[in-house]
């Protein structure tokens, strides 16, 4: 069985005393964790201060981003070393945002899957779609190529670990979420090249997420799509009311 994963992703967003206080104002309202896993992706500057708050709580503190590297020099890079250290349990990998600003080819972050993976965490992993690429029906090209080329050189019991977002950036940020349909599809592709790199068992054990514009109003009939594990939310992941609303979708 796929437990639900509902995540939020801070994003660069909230102060570190507001981030202290969410987490202080959530912890005791999460939904038990044999029945749905909730993460919250924050600035590593927050992570410590998170962890701290959050205690014995089930919400995964969560990395937006690490490195491939454990050490050296690399200015300004987090390590995946260090956050393993923190004990933080997942880290996001390839976000959208990272590929488009940050210029993180497929390449990179397939190393940075590896590392995540070497140092005890799990990565979920993202793949995202242009409109450009859903007009052209170039889409399954495009997130095929993704998830085989993130994927690439991790071992069948890696693979377990990893959690898969499927998250259209035309979707993103925009208040208008990929229909249940569109959102459906992507991520029944995701699962279909899963079962093809590895197998139809491997496939139906990884957790894939849709991300772009989940709110309280639309969760639920996404959560319904029988390839949709879970959500990853940005902007409605900001307030502490609505991320609650999220996580117990199922009330
Ligand atoms: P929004 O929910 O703000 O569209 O952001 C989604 C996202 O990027 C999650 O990683």
């Amino acid at each position: 069985m796929r437990i639900p994963f509902i995540g939020g992703n801070w994003k660069m967003n909230l102060s570190l005393d507001e981030a202290v206080q969410f987490v202080i104002d959530i912890k005791d309202k999460l939904p038990d964790p044999k029945n749905v896993e909730t993460a919250l992706a924050a600035s590593p500057l927050f992570l410590e201060s998170m962890l701290k708050a959050n205690g014995s709580s089930p919400l995964h503190v969560t990395a937006e981003n690490c490195f491939y590297k454990n050490e050296g020099a690399y200015t300004g890079e987090v390590s995946p070393k260090a956050l393993s250290q923190m004990g933080i349990p997942y880290v996001i990998v390839g976000h959208s945002e990272r590929r488009r600003y940050f210029n993180e080819t497929n390449d990179i972050i397939n190393k940075k899957v590896h590392a995540v993976l070497s140092n005890g965490m799990r990565p979920i992993l993202c793949c995202d779609e242009t409109m450009g690429r859903l007009e052209t029906g170039d889409r399954i090209h495009w997130v095929v190529n993704q998830v085989t080329a993130g994927l690439k050189g991790i071992s069948e019991k890696d693979a377990l670990k990893v959690v898969i977002a499927y998250e259209p950036s035309w979707a993103i940020g925009t208040g208008h979420s990929a229909s249940t349909t569109e959102a459906e599809e992507g991520c029944y592709l995701i699962r279909q090249t899963l079962a093809d790199i590895y197998s139809d068992d491997v496939a139906n054990q990884i957790r894939i997420l849709y991300g772009g514009s989940v709110d309280p109003d639309n969760i639920v009939a996404l959560m319904k799509q029988i390839d949709i594990d879970g959500i990853l939310a940005g902007k409605s992941s900001l307030k502490s009311k609505e991320f609650l609303e999220l996580a117990n979708y199922q009330d």
